[in-house]
């Protein structure tokens, strides 16, 4: 009876140190789980606050791979119509400036795990299986696909890659990567959208181009950056001669057809980097960053001949010959020129006066602004 006694206190003391030592591995998880948790959620916070679309692509990849200490990371986006690729383009970013960002037409054969891609996938780094969606990525030996889903449906993956096989394996558990990956799949519908938002809201129905209120964002940027750079720019204010008229001869959609083609006309003489917009009714701006007047004059004879040599075609078969007149002002905002808003005003209301000067010449001419 005694020795059973004896015997059941020390089976007592062996299961009391056994649930101490389980009860301390489980503080420890319940710590590192905190940690985890923690940093997560630092990095949910940095990808919420993404400001526009590019920053936030900016995060996933550069930012992502810094937070975990990772030697690749890329991120692979569904994007059949091309519509972030334009949204980017529209902000002034190329897709092709983050390298491992791949847009896709389609998820089809780049990597094995995206015909079930649910939740995230971890395991070994195969090359035949993973070098598709990681483009020149070397040494790596474990990797963990996280999906990325809109509405429930798949578009892409963050895909997590270390040269360590243990960092990613099938043992791991991922709820925090599944976490993540429901924010930055929020994240990516909410920059879209509001790229989407916003580029409506800078963008001319008639034409397609540009309006006015994105031309006076882009000019307050142009002139920043030639503040910073000790640059200049130039400005050129193009309105049609006796526009009027064409609308009283063949009607207002008649007009808005010759509007449509002189949007192209013009567009097909400017350089990319070039800013053009529709100014007002029958006004289009171009603003032409690190450029000399006297190239700026050549490109507006250019502009000038591109409308005028050939006649538009209207709706009703009819075609009308029509002319410009452009005024050209230019601006080196100086060091002390801190009011980057009244300096824009300023070139605007310049190449105005250039303009108008032009029309005073007997219109269809090029004046730049008295120095
Ligand atoms: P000027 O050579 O002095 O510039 O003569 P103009 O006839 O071009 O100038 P005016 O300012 O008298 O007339 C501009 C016309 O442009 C009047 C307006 O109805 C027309 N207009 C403005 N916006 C649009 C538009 O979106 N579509 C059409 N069809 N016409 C427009
Ligand atoms: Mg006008
Ligand atoms: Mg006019």
């Amino acid at each position: 009876m005694r020795s059973k006694d004896r015997l059941s206190a020390e089976e007592l003391l062996c299961q009391l140190d056994t649930a101490r030592r389980r009860l301390d591995e489980l503080t420890e998880e319940v710590a590192r789980n905190d940690d985890k948790m923690q940093r997560t959620q630092e990095r949910e916070l940095r990808l919420l606050q993404a400001e526009d679309l590019e920053s936030l692509l900016n995060v996933l990849v550069e930012g992502l791979r810094d937070s975990y200490g990772l030697e690749y990371v890329s991120v692979v986006l569904c994007d059949p119509d091309h519509d972030i690729r334009h949204l980017l383009l529209a902000s002034g970013m190329s897709a092709d400036g983050l390298p491992n960002l791949l847009m896709v037409e389609s998820l089809t054969g780049l990597a094995p795990q995206y015909i079930a891609l649910h939740q995230p996938w971890l395991g070994s780094f195969a090359g035949c299986d993973h070098q598709m969606i990681c483009p020149g990525a070397d040494g790596l030996k474990s990797i963990a696909m996280i999906p990325l889903t809109h509405r429930g449906k798949l578009i892409g993956s963050i895909n997590l890659c270390s040269s360590d096989a243990l960092r990613f394996t099938r043992d791991h558990a991922s709820d925090f990567l599944a976490h993540l990956g429901i924010i930055a799949s929020f994240c990516v519908e909410n920059g879209v959208n509001r790229a989407r938002l916003l580029r409506s809201g800078f963008t001319d129905v008639l034409t397609g181009w540009h309006n006015r209120r994105y031309l006076s964002v882009r000019l307050n940027e142009e002139l920043a950056r030639a503040w910073r750079d000790q640059a200049g720019i130039i400005c050129l204010m193009l309105d049609v001669d006796h526009f009027k008229r064409v609308n009283d001869a063949w009607g207002h959609a008649a007009g808005d057809a010759v509007l449509r083609e002189l949007a192209q006309r013009i567009e097909s003489q400017v350089r990319a980097s070039d800013v053009a917009a529709r100014y007002g009714g029958e006004e289009f701006v171009v603003l032409l960053p690190n450029t000399e007047v006297a190239s700026a004059k050549l490109l507006a004879e250019r502009i000038r001949a591109a409308i005028s040599e050939a006649p538009i075609g209207l709706p009703c078969g009819d075609a009308v010959t029509v002319t410009v007149s452009i005024g050209i002002a230019e601006v080196h905002p100086g060091p002390d020129d801190h009011d980057l808003k009244t300096i824009g005003d300023s070139l605007i209301a310049r190449a105005d006066v250039a303009l108008y000067a032009a029309k005073a010449a007997g219109r269809d001419r090029v004046i730049v602004e008295a120095a």
